[in-house]
């Protein structure tokens, strides 16, 4: 069994321009939004500096030309008339971008919406990293995980959208607003053969068997609509909460939730997907991984069995696992993790407990970022 289509991070290498019609549409910010101007030479949407290599107007590559252009669109005030010098008989409609939530919680996951009739391609960079979004349905989708102790404050968001000549129609970068969250603190005592397991090393070791396997981004959706909780047990303890052991520092924060039960009760899948790892480590006995495709992936741990495989297409319910108590586990139960592009965020929305990111909600154009430079195709 593989994985279709895996890993994605590309998008931002040459492609070829036609020429262009300018779009300019620069209209005010919404609170809490920076809004910057666009750049749009098709060549590196996310330069650190997009002005710097930014064109709009020409299909050259004369670089002073494209910087000087570029900064004199960027320097001219904003205006909420379109300026247009039309001569594009029938333009795309220009792109509309949705984050949501902004601003976000520590421990939330984000989802970007991008709703461009007629893109081929559309990416996203974030905290260094650019990565093309999923094509699905009429939207590009592309979620991402909060830590629990993510650095709070600003952070830059960019978004690039291409139509189908490799001619790019938006460059649209925002600031997503992160807030802090009063998690609880927790003083665990760990005795007796579980006290070794606190080790740095161990937990490092258990963190690399498996972070490979929960990052990738699989490029389409296997599931739809809400998780269900993967075992009947009560949740017995949250997500973010703070932990240190034996009266120790705080070290970590708990990285899923967990759900009570007995050993040998049932442990099903919370959606649909392919398993991408089944295993054993000493921090966290038996495991196994669901990919669900776009970054987003399930962990269950702590398991007694695993009944699945490595590449095994599951379908939300099914049975994969037993509840057990290996690894670092004072009693049977189930760690449940999920993980959205490589970052273990809260599992409470994804089971409707909090909000959920659903890819299919409607939304209101009115919510949609407010526009900067909009560079359109003739
Ligand atoms: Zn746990």
């Amino acid at each position: 069994m593989t994985h279709a289509g895996d890993l994605e991070r590309v998008v931002t290498g040459p492609v070829r321009l036609s020429r262009r019609t300018v779009l300019r549409a620069l209209v005010s910010a919404g609170a809490g939004m920076l809004l910057t101007a666009c750049g749009g030479d098709g060549l590196d949407p996310f330069a650190p500096n997009p002005q710097s290599s930014a064109s709009t107007t020409t299909p050259d590559d004369d670089p002073a030309q494209q910087q000087a252009q570029a900064q004199q669109i960027a320097s001219e005030p904003a205006t909420s008339e379109p300026i247009s010098e039309a001569e594009s008989a029938d333009p795309l409609p220009a792109p509309l971008v949705y984050v949501l939530p902004n601003p976000v919680s520590q421990g939330q996951t984000i989802l970007l919406v991008v709703e461009a009739p007629g893109a081929s391609v559309a990416s996203m960079s974030w905290q260094g990293q650019t990565f093309s979004l999923l094509r699905n349905e009429n939207r590009f989708l592309g979620f991402f995980g909060i830590d629990a102790n993510a650095t709070v404050g600003p952070q830059s968001l960019s978004v690039a959208v291409w139509g189908p000549g490799g001619e790019q129609l938006l460059w649209q970068e925002t600031v997503i607003e992160i807030l802090a969250v009063e998690w609880t603190v927790d003083n665990l005592q760990i005795d007796g053969p579980n006290a070794a397991l606190l080790q740095p090393a161990i937990r490092q070791a258990d963190q690399s068997a498996r972070q490979p396997f929960q990052t990738r981004l699989t490029s389409q959706l296997h599931w739809l609509g809400v998780f269900d909780p993967p075992t009947k047990g009560d949740i017995t303890a949250l997500y973010g909460e703070q932990r240190s052991f034996n009266g120790g520092p705080i070290e970590e924060y708990h990285t899923g939730i967990d759900f009570g039960g007995l050993t040998g009760s049932a442990v099903t899948a919370a959606n649909s997907g392919i398993v991408s790892w089944t295993g054993q480590t000493r921090r966290r006995g038996n495991g196994i991984i669901i990919d669900h495709g776009g970054g987003v992936f399930t962990g269950y741990y702590h398991l007694s069995e695993v009944l699945e495989n490595t590449g095994a297409v599951v379908e939300q319910g099914d049975l994969i696992a037993r509840m057990g108590a290996t690894g670092l586990a004072t009693g049977p139960h189930l760690h449940w993790e999920v993980v959205v592009r490589g970052i273990t965020v809260n599992p409470l929305p994804w089971i409707r407990l909090l909000e959920f990111p659903d890819p299919h909600q409607e939304l209101n154009p009115a919510n949609a970022l407010t526009s900067t430079n909009l560079v359109q195709s003739s």
